[in-house]
């Protein structure tokens, strides 16, 4: 695989870090993962406007233009040969040549690293049978809002989620859930609405979240952005995840109790579908 790391494409084998890269030792970091569908980036605009604004919540210099990091990205898809999957894309306030708390002179150069996955997105499992979700006490940070690669909590959650037997888990905070542990979790009530949490420093403002609240504004659904607990989520007609590459996962099972039929919801379905129609059109 090819890979770039600060201003070079370079062999994997040969791209590295230096020990006391702040990412390594203090996930002093930032980070954005942005789709590939048939080779072309998916709201490429919306992800760097995203990572700028993690990159300024940290102080963390981004010393290039969003012409010059969309140069990068399109290189890697061209030297990866990719056709459907995803551009990772990781900012480190880099090198200091020691440890220490403090950040390092303005003088230090951020490390940027990037490199491309094959997945396949539109061809999926898990959206076509659903997932199974269960409930994890969200033991993060209070800023979840900025996209760091302090990401500890999300793998704990996962891996008891995978212990328990299920593909996923959504966090909760006094009684309401935030998010997924790598998504934005959507409800529809019996009285069809669509229900998410509302912005915040709890959770990470999801770029297909917005892009799927866009489109349910388009099909006139009703929308509420609030929070709301895990009995209202087994009570709904429907829930589902959004992330870049899941882009829409139904969720059919949450902690062992079926939301509606237990099956993947109709208007799940359609977002889905209306959204990666959308993100077809060049
Ligand atoms: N929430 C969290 C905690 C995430 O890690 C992610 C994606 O990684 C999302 C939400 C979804 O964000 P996006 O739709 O921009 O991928």
């Amino acid at each position: 695989m090819i890979v770039y790391i600060n201003g070079e494409f370079v062999k994997e084998e040969q791209a590295v870090v230096s020990v006391f890269d702040r990412g390594f030792l203090f996930a002093d970091a930032v980070y954005e993962v942005t789709t590939i569908l048939n080779s072309r980036l998916i709201d490429f605009k919306s992800h760097m406007t995203r990572l700028r604004r993690s990159s300024a919540e940290l102080e963390l210099l981004l010393p290039y233009t969003d012409d010059e990091l969309l140069t990068i990205h399109q290189q890697l898809i061209e030297k990866n040969n990719v056709n459907e999957g995803l551009i990772y894309l990781q900012l480190t306030r880099g090198n200091a040549g020691q440890r220490d708390f403090l950040f390092p002179s303005k003088s230090v150069e951020p490390t940027l690293v990037l490199f491309a996955q094959k997945i396949s997105i539109i061809e999926n499992s898990k959206a076509k049978a659903g997932i199974r979700v269960v409930a994890y006490d969200d033991i993060r940070w209070q800023r979840c809002d900025i996209k760091t690669t302090s990401l500890l909590a999300a793998s704990l959650a996962k891996q008891y989620a995978y212990s328990q037997g299920a593909d996923d888990a959504i966090f909760v905070k006094n009684g309401l859930i935030t998010e997924g542990s790598s998504s934005n979790f959507f409800i529809i009530t019996q009285d069809n609405t669509l229900k998410t949490r509302a912005l915040s420093h709890e959770i990470l403002p999801g770029i297909t979240r917005q892009a799927i609240l866009a489109l349910a504004k388009e099909q006139k659904l009703s929308i509420e952005e609030t929070a709301f607990s895990i009995e209202e989520a087994i009570a709904a007609k429907e829930a589902f995840i959004t992330s870049a590459t899941s882009v829409v996962y139904p969720v059919i099972e949450v902690d062992g109790q079926k939301v509606g039929q237990g099956k993947p919801g109709l208007l799940a379905h359609r977002l889905r579908e209306i959204y990666i129609q959308a993100m077809s059109v060049p």
